[in-house]
């Protein structure tokens, strides 16, 4: 049913991945009822590990080749949702901050180091996009990453110049991902210990996923082979070893091979205006 033609939403992430791993499910579901969605991401992900062998030495500190790499990453997991893609400022303008306190944060051209410029780039686009809903991270950037930080402050210093009638915080319910996790972790991964998974209590707005939002979500998540690895039985271009899991929901891990569940609801909380009708 392309029951929202004509409603248009921007999503504002920090690095190529973040738009699959937290909201690929309401991108793909979204734009399959005929919405416009324009995912703007900050940065190339320059500072990210890698996942696996195959592509190791492409990292920061070696070949320094990852940024470039993760574009073409980019593009497939967007084409997977179903969402055009820009970068803030051009693909390049603003570098991954890497973790707060590490050399790469001290970085002139960091995007946590990026002044007013993000600012007033992210509302040329507010203002020539005119989104009904903007989505982007909370106050603590989900988990805390300094670029996903700066990506909520930038989106709401946006917003006071350009209005936008609501901006949405994409979250995870804590005890929802401890409701999911498996009894032991697939071969050669862990189960997280108590706390170490971002999590919230309450949520104001869910996207229930179905099977066609969630498949398309595990495929743009698979386009980011450097970053992620699936646990749905098939082996990818970094993981030689396929990964099982078991039941419904489908596991991941990032290069911490730390278990995490494929939520089939995705969840947000309301961080400016108001949730508009068609939602
Ligand atoms: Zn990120």
């Amino acid at each position: 049913m392309r029951d929202l033609t004509g409603f248009r939403v921007v999503l504002v992430h920090a690095h190529p991945d973040d738009e699959a791993i937290t909201t690929g499910g309401t991108i793909a579901a979204l734009s399959r009822r005929g919405a416009d969605i324009l995912v703007v991401t900050c940065t190339l992900g320059e500072e990210g590990e890698v996942i696996g062998e195959t592509y190791q030495h492409l990292v920061a500190d070696e070949a320094d080749q990852l940024g470039g790499f993760r574009t073409r990453e980019l593009d497939a997991s967007l084409a997977a949702l179903g969402a055009r893609g820009a970068y803030l400022g051009g693909a390049g303008r603003f570098r991954d901050s890497g973790m707060a306190g590490s050399k790469a944060s001290r970085n002139p051209r960091a995007f946590v180091n990026s002044g007013d410029a993000p600012v007033e780039l992210l509302a040329q686009i507010f203002a020539a996009e005119r989104p009904h809903v903007v989505i982007t991270y909370g106050a603590d950037g989900g988990y805390g990453h300094p670029d996903h930080v700066r990506a909520h402050e930038i989106t709401h210093a946006a917003a006071e110049r350009v209005a936008v009638p609501c901006i949405l915080h994409a979250v995870r319910l804590a005890r929802e991902t401890a409701a999911l996790m498996p009894a032991e972790a697939p071969q050669g991964w862990r189960l997280p210990e108590e706390g170490e998974l971002d999590g919230v209590d309450t949520a104001d707005w869910s996207m229930q996923l179905d099977d066609a939002a969630y498949s398309s979500k595990i495929s743009s998540m698979r386009a980011h082979a450097t970053q992620l690895w699936i646990a749905d039985g098939q082996v990818s271009r970094t993981n030689p070893h396929a990964a099982f899991g078991r039941g419904p929901v489908v596991y991941y891990a990032l290069s911490n091979l730390i278990v995490q569940p494929i939520q089939r609801v995705e969840h947000f909380q309301l961080g400016a205006g108001e949730l508009p009708a068609e939602l």
